[in-house]
């Protein structure tokens, strides 16, 4: 019988997708579930964005298209990120993905060879550590927890990258934390970054669109422009836009990577078909009043959410400021009991919340920080609040 590739035996299966997976079955058993799981946004695209796509299908040529994308995406996507302040970028600059999974996977082939060194810090995105591990690069995790509001600070990254690693990898706003970096600590992480110019820097920002409090989104290359000859931004329609089926990602950073990953597309998905390019331009070029909204209305949210995790003894939960998740350090809980049932770590934590009270969330230890879990607030509005009291009724009963 032969074999798997060994990178197989690397990769793993989503933490998050297997919780979801617990709570719908308990759900179609008839329990009453609230998932907090899933971090998918709880709207749908606007209506010009089927417009668009509805027009493309009409007269759809159903043949292969550009490797690196459209024309009329790339436009579009300057323009978007000039607006963001990334200023100064041109088509060659950019390249195309199936969404930003997908870009970050070919980044890392782009960037990585076996046993190259990357940091980034913790909590991280899930598929972060598992794509390193999949083209067989070496992690080095940089721990940030609630103590420094799961913020990596300028001494930190100043001692990773003194390691010389290929790449550092960062996420603002966050996913899992929905913290955001104000201008000033990106300013003084740019400072580190300008110092080390053998490390790449992959900036993986596709909630820049979901910041509160008046905070703003603010980059490394707005800091130092000179950053850019190294830098990879990445963005996807996703979540701005409600459009997280629709499969679209875009890098913008040195032309020689973005050469590199339209070799890669070549040889990997070809491109991304004409009806969803119209639909991403649309979205990209559309009035951008949906994303605003749904700003304001996750920041309420997020109010909601904070205040009843506070009001929970020994919890710890950090202000997120983006995105739409939140990160209680729930380690309080460790060492106690539900119902006869010891609880030792955040996976037994959120298997047993699920078990008793019906609430699906993500241990933390999937992010890389096992003290706490993620909370994502994407629900109807109407089950926040009862899912949080059931939090703090579990909470209550723990002996
Ligand atoms: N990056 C982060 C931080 C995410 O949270 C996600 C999705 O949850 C992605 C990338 C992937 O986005 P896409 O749907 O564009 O593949």
């Amino acid at each position: 019988m032969p074999q798997l590739a060994q990178r197989i035996g690397r990769a793993k299966p989503s933490a998050i997708m297997l919780i979801a997976e617990k709570a719908k079955q308990l759900k179609a058993a008839g329990r009453d579930i609230i998932s907090f799981s899933i971090g998918v946004p709880n709207f749908l695209p606007g209506e010009h964005v089927y417009a668009a796509a509805r027009e493309a299908l009409s007269h759809d040529s159903g043949q292969y298209g550009s490797n690196r994308g459209a024309e009329p995406l790339l436009d579009a996507f300057l323009k978007h990120i000039e607006a963001l302040g990334l200023t100064g970028y041109g088509r060659l600059n950019l390249s195309i993905g199936i969404g930003a999974k997908q870009v970050l996977y070919n980044l890392a082939e782009a960037l990585l060879d076996e046993g190259d060194e990357i940091c980034f810090p913790a909590p991280y995105w899930t598929t972060y550590h598992d794509i390193a591990d999949i083209v067989g690069a070496k992690v080095n995790v940089l721990p940030c927890g609630a103590e420094q509001n799961y913020k990596l600070t300028a001494a930190q990254l100043d001692a990773a990258l003194a390691r010389k690693p290929k790449l550092f990898l960062f996420n603002n706003p966050n996913n899992p934390t929905g913290m955001v970096y104000s201008r000033e600590e990106i300013a003084a992480l740019a400072e580190v970054l300008v110092k080390y110019p053998d490390t790449w820097i992959v900036t993986d920002d596709i909630y820049n669109s979901m910041v509160f409090d008046g905070i703003g989104y603010h980059n490394f290359v707005q800091a130092r422009p000179e950053l850019r000859e190294r830098l990879i931004f990445v963005d996807s329609v996703s979540k701005t836009y409600g459009m997280p089926g629709w499969r679209v990602g875009m890098i913008a950073g040195p032309e020689s990577v973005a050469k590199a990953i339209t070799t890669l597309n070549s040889n990997h998905i070809t491109s991304v078909p004409e009806v969803i390019t119209a639909a991403a331009v649309a979205a990209f070029a559309g009035p951008q009043d949906m994303p605003q909204a749904k700003c304001a209305e996750f920041a309420g949210k997020r109010d909601t959410v904070v205040a009843a995790l506070r009001a929970i003894p020994g919890v710890i939960c950090p202000r997120p400021q983006g995105a739409f998740y939140a990160f209680p350090d729930i380690s309080v809980a460790f060492g106690k009991s539900h119902n006869g049932n010891k609880i030792e770590n955040d996976v037994q934590f959120c298997a047993a919340l699920l078990e008793a009270k019906g609430v699906a969330c993500v241990p933390g230890s999937a992010f890389g920080e096992p003290r706490a879990l993620r909370i994502s607030y994407t629900c109807p509005t109407a089950q926040l609040a009862p899912g949080l009291a059931r939090m703090a009724e579990f909470f209550a009963e723990l002996s």
